[in-house]
């Protein structure tokens, strides 16, 4: 059974969880209790959430503005 890794957009942290269908909805936040969880590929994005020592501006993607 895999285990899948969620990143919460509540509280910033992440948590593993065992999925047993992947079709599954994704579960709630083991922090907060939120449901705003993103599953997570791997656990670079919760590395890079936790060692934020320079305040990083989001990646670009969406929200471009002024660039005419
Ligand atoms: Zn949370």
């Amino acid at each position: 059974m895999p285990i899948y890794e969620y990143h919460c957009c509540c509280c910033n942290q992440c948590f593993e969880t065992l999925v047993l269908r992947s079709t599954d909805p994704p579960p709630r936040c083991v922090h907060c209790g939120a449901d705003k969880v993103e599953r997570l590929l791997s656990s670079f994005a919760c590395k890079v959430a936790s060692s934020g020592s320079g305040q990083q501006a989001p990646a670009a993607g969406c929200g471009s503005t002024g660039f005419s």
